[in-house]
């Protein structure tokens, strides 16, 4: 079978190493090729696994020599974001701190995709511990945005979604505390889906906020997106929020949105700050979801507004206590001429963690201090219960919430160079991890203006992510099927 890697998704490459028309070990080469020639110029990989690659190919190669049944998900290469444990692997968040860092395990994320029979090539780059919305504060430099080389690709899973966007891999995982998986996926051209929280297991992710994070995957297709999601989703006795859940998640993916009702909110659409031509974006895809049988449905979600705030609270909060075991003793960075315990502390933090970093621990622990806890943290909470609220009052009238998943397109490096531009472009990601719900952005198109690409977000209830997939489906075909960015089609990565 002749093919270049990136005209294969993962559905098709499992297929075909199934059937024998072409090894794991042939599919494994061409990524690698791929990244070889492609990731100079993209800057995705923060590290290549060839070692790991070849030999988890051999195996899936020997395994079928003996007859043996393969797993769903054979032979499909993936990278995985670089906060995710992989034993063979260093496990940098794209920080000095842990720059040197060997994981001494897996994350059970990455091993079920490893069960899966996927074929890990390499960790991936991302903002610094995943504090970012554009990849551009990892100590390691930025990735660029394989749609035009001088833009951001978005973050914190940015290198996830440029390594999908310029076919280096069919799919890769990432993680989402506030939309850093569906913002890059919306500004790369690829699907992003953010898993209601406790249906992937956190155990083995470098915890960023502990009751907002959620692993998900990235894909050219929803389908693709699914098959992932049938090897992640389930219980796992090493993070007590997982939950038990064993569902084909592909089984009615294309059962279509007849009669179903997808929710808009006009208010938020139609904000500040919005760009015009996603908003054409948005509406041309309400109008499909309509063409395929669905009802719009006004809804109000009206503590909305307050959701970035909220986070900007909770989020640094948890993120203070989970970065506090960065001490030089235990784990990062150590200076080796500190004069006592207290100067090596101080100066392993001092230089291992970049300028976000620091902000947020300081936010963090300012918020948390005695007398300003009770004026933040508290009314932080109370705002969460009312979002959380929001949202079920909304699903009492809805199937799922159409709206865009980031207010603009892809920036230009050091564009939002004030942080607070940088967090106000979040507005509409951030409210569902809030909430715990499912979100997914789906490729609509490219900008009138910009001729950049645009993504929608659905968003859905908690666990009912397959009815979230099937909706996404829906809308995804009635767009031309998701490419590679135009600048890396044929670029090498060729299986003979
Ligand atoms: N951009 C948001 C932040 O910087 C979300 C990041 C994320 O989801 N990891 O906090």
């Amino acid at each position: 079978m002749s093919a270049y890697i990136e005209d294969l998704d993962a559905a098709l490459i499992a297929k075909a190493v199934k059937e024998g028309s072409i090894s794991a070990l042939e599919v494994a080469q061409a990524s690698l090729d791929a990244i070889d020639k492609r990731d100079p110029q993209i800057h995705a990989f923060i590290q290549v696994t060839p070692e790991l690659a070849l030999k988890a190919a051999q195996d899936i190669d020997n395994a079928r020599a003996q007859g043996k049944e393969l797993p769903p998900l054979a032979g499909v290469p993936i990278a995985f974001k670089d906060n995710m444990h992989l034993i063979g692997s260093r496990t940098t968040c794209a920080s000095h701190m842990l720059e040197n860092y060997e994981s001494v395990f897996t994350a059970t994320a990455v091993q079920r995709m490893l069960d899966a029979g996927c074929v890990p090539v390499g960790k991936l780059n991302m903002d610094e511990f995943a504090f970012g919305s554009s990849t551009e504060s990892s100590y390691f430099g930025h990735t660029c945005n394989p749609y035009d080389i001088e833009r951001v690709p978005g973050g914190s899973s940015g290198g996830s979604a440029a390594a999908v966007a310029s076919g280096m891999v069919p799919l890769t995982l990432g993680s989402d505390t506030g939309g850093s998986i569906r913002q890059p996926a919306s500004f790369c051209g690829v699907v992003g889906f953010k898993p209601t929280y406790g249906m992937v297991s956190r155990y083995g992710i470098v915890a960023f906020g502990s009751s907002l994070d959620q692993v998900g995957p990235f894909g050219r297709s929803v389908h693709d997106v699914a098959l992932a999601m049938n090897a992640l989703a389930g219980r796992d006795e090493r993070d007590c929020t997982s939950q038990p859940w064993n569902i084909d998640f592909t089984a009615d993916l294309n059962s279509g949105v007849e009669g179903m009702k997808i929710g808009i909110v006009s208010s938020l659409n139609n904000a500040e700050g919005v760009e015009a031509e996603v908003v054409d974006a948005i509406n041309k895809a309400a109008q499909n979801l309509t063409a395929a049988g669905a009802e719009l449905v006004e809804v109000e979600l009206p503590h909305a507004a307050a959701a970035i705030a909220a986070y900007y609270v909770l989020a640094p909060c948890e993120a203070f206590s989970n970065l506090a075991r960065f001490d030089g003793v235990r784990y990062g960075h150590r200076p080796n001429d500190a004069r006592d315990l207290a100067d090596m502390t101080s100066r392993a933090r001092a230089e291992g963690f970049g300028p976000e970093v620091k902000r947020r621990i300081m936010l963090g622990a300012h918020l948390l201090a005695s007398g300003v806890y009770d004026k933040y943290y508290y009314p932080a909470q109370q705002v969460r219960a009312l979002i959380t609220e929001d949202y079920k009052k909304a699903y009492e009238q809805v199937d799922a919430i159409l709206m865009p998943t980031s207010p603009h397109t892809a920036f230009k490096f050091g564009e939002l160079s004030n942080p607070t531009q940088m967090y106000l472009s979040d507005m509409f990601t951030i409210s569902l991890n809030i909430a715990g719900n499912a979100g997914i952005s789906v490729p609509v198109g490219f900008g009138s203006a910009s001729g950049l690409p645009i993504g929608a977000q659905l968003i859905g209830p908690a666990f009912q992510d397959h009815k979230l997939l099937r909706i996404a489906a829906s809308l995804e075909a009635s767009y031309e099927a998701t490419q590679c960015a135009p600048g890396f089609t044929k670029k090498g990565g060729l299986l003979s």
